[in-house]
């Protein structure tokens, strides 16, 4: 039987999605090759590769002006190969803390310049999501974690600023509409809302590149990547396919708009069952709440694994919460349907009636 997963990441993906890839694997559109055995420069992947900047460029409408990459190495990559190619020894960039994944961005950027973290909210275990400060005029760019996966809390709207902000949408890529123009750039590994491990969304810019003066390695050039198209050693190609695969799917069920509107009803479900249920509390600031993952604890956490049984026997896959927070995290990506939300809040349900 297949379950419900709530899995954090690597993450849920749309059923239609996992029985194309798995076609592909046995053979790509009827070519008589497998997706795994075709070549990176072969007109069949050229063809995905295509369609798959296609479709970041019509769902987000990013302008002429950016370019689109699929790279390796993760989102963890960015935290440093985005300082590295960004900013220099003598500048200086402005970070948000919100969390783990910050944190590190903000360990590995200071390796390239000068680093002012802004504001924390490290104060309350990154239950809530900072306001009120001044981004520094003079920072080369303003980095942010949209959505904090481990914690829970997700930005509702971006500052409005001049600097250029430098994004890592790791878990809330296409949940819901932006403005691109927004943002300098934006990365994201797709394993938690656009496909499987094993490749990184990079949408930049283009004319914030080359104001460096260090010597980058080929391979961490964001330049030398556009210039060759995503292709200038082998790029992951599988991953890049069911990302594509995936992308197709939000495309099908509407677009951004229709992603939106969906998340922003399954959070409600999802926060109301925790709100109103006498066992159960939510571990987040409300007005913070991530649409992504829904982090909540019992107040009386002995009943925890007993709760954590029940969750398997009906099913309920990945619940478990961070070992930083504890309690549960509910990841409910785009591709969790309305209907596995419920089997786990009936469940909280019943759970609350019998133990409360
Ligand atoms: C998972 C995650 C990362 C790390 O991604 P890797 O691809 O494992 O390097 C970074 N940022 C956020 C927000 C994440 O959720």
């Amino acid at each position: 039987m297949k379950k419900h997963n709530f899995s954090a990441g690597p993450a849920i993906l749309p059923a239609s999605v996992l029985q194309k890839a798995s076609e592909a694997v046995i053979d790509l559109n009827g070519i008589g090759l497998s997706i795994l055995e075709i070549s990176h420069r072969s007109k069949e992947f050229i063809a995905v590769l295509d369609r798959s900047v296609e479709l970041v460029k019509s769902l987000y409408q990013v302008p002429d002006d950016y370019a689109v990459l699929f790279l390796s190495g993760g989102a963890s990559t960015q935290f440093f190969m985005s300082a590295m190619n960004l900013l220099d020894d003598s500048g200086k960039a402005a970070y948000v803390d919100t969390g783990s994944w910050s944190s590190k961005a903000i360990k590995e950027a200071k390796q390239f310049g000068t680093v002012e973290v802004i504001a924390s909210s490290k104060d309350k275990n990154y239950t809530y999501i900072p306001t009120g400060y001044a981004v520094p005029q003079d920072a080369t760019y303003l980095h942010l974690t949209s959505n904090n996966t481990i914690f829970g809390t997700q930005f509702r709207t971006f500052p409005k600023t001049t600097v250029p902000i430098v994004c890592d949408m790791s878990s809330d890529v296409f949940s819901r509409q932006i403005d691109i123009n927004q943002f300098g750039m934006i990365y994201a590994g797709a394993q938690k809302n656009m496909g499987p491990a094993g490749t990184t969304l990079v949408i930049i810019r283009k004319d914030l590149l080359g104001k460096v003066n260090r010597t980058i390695p080929s391979m961490l050039q964001y330049q030398i990547h556009i210039d060759q198209d995503s292709c200038y050693n082998t790029p992951p190609v599988y991953p890049i396919y069911v990302s594509m695969l995936t992308m197709e799917w939000i495309e099908e069920m509407g677009g951004l708009p229709v992603m939106e509107a969906q998340n922003k009803l399954k959070a409600e479900k999802m926060y109301q069952a925790i709100d109103s249920n006498p066992l159960f509390e939510g571990t987040v600031r409300p007005e913070d709440r991530s649409w992504m993952n829904a982090t909540f604890i019992l107040k009386d956490g002995s009943l925890e694994s007993l709760f954590l049984k029940e969750c398997d026997a009906a099913g309920i896959s990945g619940l478990k919460g961070h070992r930083s927070v504890g309690g549960f995290r509910a990841s409910i990506y785009n591709a969790m349907p309305l209907e596995s939300i419920g089997v786990l809040t009936d469940l909280m349900d019943s759970f609350a009636q019998k133990h409360g």
